[in-house]
């Protein structure tokens, strides 16, 4: 029997120093990495990178998603790494994603200050589900802007 998916919903805060372009390259690394290790690991999901901050999904076996998890959280390219979720879950929202990557974009501004915005910009009151709505939300408009 296959282990039962599990979600991890997290928010960070970048750590990485230097010009948008040296940041905008930093991501470019993570992305890469994290598709190629993903992939392998039986692990999916999406990144947020807006405003300075971080949120992400990662979906898979328990084992696979601690695994994963664990080398995140250590990573000095970021800081301030708050779970805002871990559970098993029915089944996956990004299924079809290794790491699905959503930037700057004028709607993920919009989107993502609400949520910022509704937690009174601290992340303790992020809610998981309202970051994974939003993340889904986003990553299908891009799915759909790239069609
Ligand atoms: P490599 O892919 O070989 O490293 C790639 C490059 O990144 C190298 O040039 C190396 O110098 C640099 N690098 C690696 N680790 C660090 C570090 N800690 N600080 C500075 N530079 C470094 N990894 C995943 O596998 N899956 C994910 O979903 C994932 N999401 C992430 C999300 C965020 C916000 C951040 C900050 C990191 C994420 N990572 C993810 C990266 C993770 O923290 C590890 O760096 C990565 O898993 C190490 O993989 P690797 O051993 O294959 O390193």
């Amino acid at each position: 029997m296959s282990e039962q998916v599990h979600r991890l919903v997290y928010f960070s805060r970048n750590a990485m120093p230097g010009t948008s372009d040296e940041i905008v390259e930093g991501v470019h690394q993570i992305l890469k990495s994290s598709r190629r290790n993903n992939a392998r690991a039986g692990v999916t999901g999406a990144l947020l990178f807006n405003s300075g901050c971080f949120a992400q999904v990662l979906e898979g076996p328990s084992s696979a998603v601690s695994e994963t998890f664990e080398r995140i959280q250590w990573d000095e390219r970021h800081s301030e790494v708050l779970v805002l979720d871990y559970a098993p879950v029915d089944g996956r929202v990004f299924p079809d994603w290794s790491m699905s990557f959503v930037g700057a974009s004028q709607s993920g501004q919009h989107l993502f200050g609400d949520v910022s915005a509704a937690s009174g910009f601290n992340p303790i009151h992020l809610k998981a589900a309202q970051v994974l709505t939003t993340l889904h939300r986003l990553v299908m408009d891009e799915e759909k802007q790239t069609a």
